[in-house]
C-alpha cells in the first residue's frame, strides 16, 4: 500500500539529490578534514561548500555558521553557551523540548527562566516580552514557527525588542526553514537554529547561526573544529547533505514547490472541516508555515485515529515526534486554551514537497469514516451529545 506520509514536522525523507552529494563523501572524500593532506582537503572543500550554501540560505556570512549534530544540539548550544549562572533568560511557552528541557536544566544551574504565554491563535504578544525582561536578562529565545501548529511568531519585532534592551535573542527556525523565507538580518536575531532533517536533509545534522562577536561559549571540549565552538571531527557527509538540501529549500522558495504544497494544505483543512462535523483547525487565525495543519476532532482519541489512519495508509501525528507516545496532553496546545481532552483529540497532519495531489484526496476520502468509526465507539462522544440533545 502507498502511504500519504503527512509526517514531514516529525522528519522528512532525503531527497535524491542530497543522497547524490553525500555519497561521495563515503568514498573519495573520505578524509577528515583537519587533515593538511589532499585527502582531508578534499572533505573541507565539500564542508565550505555546504558552509555557504547553509549561509545562503539564512543570509548570514558562511564563518558565522556552526555545525551541529542536529536542532537539539543547536538549542542547546545557543542557551547553554550563552547563559550564566544567575542569569534570566525569557522563553514562550510554546518552545519545542529542546528549548524548555533546557530551560529546566538552566534553573536547576542557579538562573532564572521566564515563560510567557500564547494568545488563543498561538502567538507570542510581544509586548508580554518586553515586560518579561529584567536587569540580568541574558537571552531572549522565541521559535520562528511552531513545530504542532506551525504558527509564526513575530519573530522581528521580538528581535527589535531585545536589541533595544541590549539582550542576546535566539530563534529556533527549525520548523521555519525551507517553508518561508529567512533572513538574520531582517530577524534580527543573534542565533538561529536549522536541522537538516526538516528539509528533505539526513537526520542527526543541523547548524547553528551564531552572528559575528556574539560571546557563544563551547559546550564540548576537544579540537579546534568549528572555530572551536563545536570541537570534534565533523559529519562530512551529513553536512554535505545539509548544505544540498540548503540550496534545494532555497529554491523551492521560489520555484512554485511551497507555493503548490500551501495550496494542498489548504484544501486538505477545507475538506476536512467541511466533510467531517465538530473539527477545528488550531491556529487558523495566526499566519502559519504553508505546510502544517493542526485540526481537532473533538470526541475522538488522538492516538487512536493516528493509529487507524496507518492502517489506511495516512501518517500523521498527535504532536512533536519527541513526545509521541506520551499520555500527557501537549501543552502548546494547552497553552492556545485548549482543554487536555481537546489537545489529545487534535492530530497534526504536516505536508512536504513530495506529497501529491492523489494522497491528499486519499487522506480526505479516509478520514471522515475513520472519525465516525472512533466517535461511534467512544462513550465521551455519546455522553457529550446527550447532554446536548437534552
Ligand atoms: N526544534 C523544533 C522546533 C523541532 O521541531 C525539532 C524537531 O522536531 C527540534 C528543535 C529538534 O531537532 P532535531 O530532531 O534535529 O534534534
Amino acid at each position: 500500500m502507498n502511504v500519504s506520509y503527512l509526517d514531514n514536522n516529525s522528519t522528512t525523507p532525503v531527497l535524491p539529490e542530497v543522497l547524490e552529494e553525500m555519497l561521495p563523501c563515503f568514498s573519495q572524500s573520505f578524509g577528515n578534514a583537519s587533515s593538511i593532506h589532499s585527502c582531508g582537503r578534499r572533505a573541507l572543500a565539500h564542508l565550505k561548500l555546504a558552509r555557504e550554501r547553509v549561509a545562503a540560505l539564512l543570509d548570514c556570512l558562511p564563518t558565522e555558521i556552526v555545525f551541529t549534530s542536529g536542532g537539539t544540539e543547536g538549542d542547546n548550544l545557543a542557551l547553554l553557551g550563552m547563559i550564566n549562572p544567575g542569569d534570566h533568560i525569557v522563553v514562550s511557552a510554546v518552545e519545542h523540548s529542546a528549548i524548555l528541557s533546557t530551560c529546566a536544566w538552566l534553573e536547576h544551574l542557579g538562573c532564572q527562566v521566564t515563560k510567557v504565554g500564547v494568545n488563543a491563535n498561538g502567538q507570542v504578544e510581544p509586548e508580554s516580552v518586553r515586560q518579561a525582561l529584567r536587569k540580568n536578562t541574558r537571552l531572549v529565545s522565541v521559535m520562528m514557527a511552531n513545530n504542532e501548529t506551525g504558527v509564526l511568531q513575530p519573530v522581528e519585532e521580538i528581535g527589535k525588542i531585545a536589541a533595544e534592551a541590549d539582550v542576546w535573542f535566539h530563534t529556533d527556525a527549525v520548523q521555519a526553514a525551507g517553508k518561508i523565507p529567512i533572513s538574520v538580518k531582517t530577524v534580527g536575531c543573534d542565533l538561529l537554529t536549522i536541522s537538516a532533517h526538516k528539509i528533505h536533509g539526513p537526520q542527526g545534522v543541523g547548524a547553528l547561526y551564531v552572528r559575528r562577536g556574539t560571546p557563544l561559549r563551547a559546550q564540548l571540549h576537544g579540537g579546534h573544529q568549528e572555530k572551536s565552538r563545536r570541537p570534534g571531527t565533523e559529519n562530512v557527509a551529513g553536512i554535505a547533505g545539509l548544505g544540498r538540501a540548503s540550496e534545494l529549500a532555497r529554491g523551492g522558495l521560489s520555484d512554485g514547490s511551497v507555493a503548490r504544497m500551501a495550496a494542498l494544505r489548504d484544501h486538505l483543512e477545507d475538506a476536512i472541516v467541511s466533510l467531517v462535523p465538530e473539527t477545528r483547525i488550531n491556529g487558523k487565525n495566526a499566519q502559519r508555515v504553508p505546510n502544517t495543519a493542526n485540526i481537532l476532532f473533538e470526541h475522538v482519541g488522538g492516538d487512536a485515529l493516528v493509529l487507524a489512519l496507518d492502517e489506511l495508509g495516512v501518517a500523521a501525528s498527535r504532536g512533536a515526534a519527541c513526545t509521541a507516545g506520551e499520555a500527557d496532553p501537549s501543552s502548546v496546545l494547552m497553552a492556545m486554551g485548549l482543554t487536555g481532552e481537546q489537545s489529545r483529540s487534535s492530530l497534526r497532519f504536516s505536508l512536504g514537497k513530495q506529497n501529491t495531489a492523489a494522497e491528499i484526496e486519499h487522506a480526505i476520502s479516509v478520514l471522515p469514516d475513520a472519525v465516525h468509526r472512533l466517535r461511534s465507539a467512544s462513550p465521551f462522544y455519546w455522553s457529550a451529545h446527550e447532554t446536548v440533545s437534552r
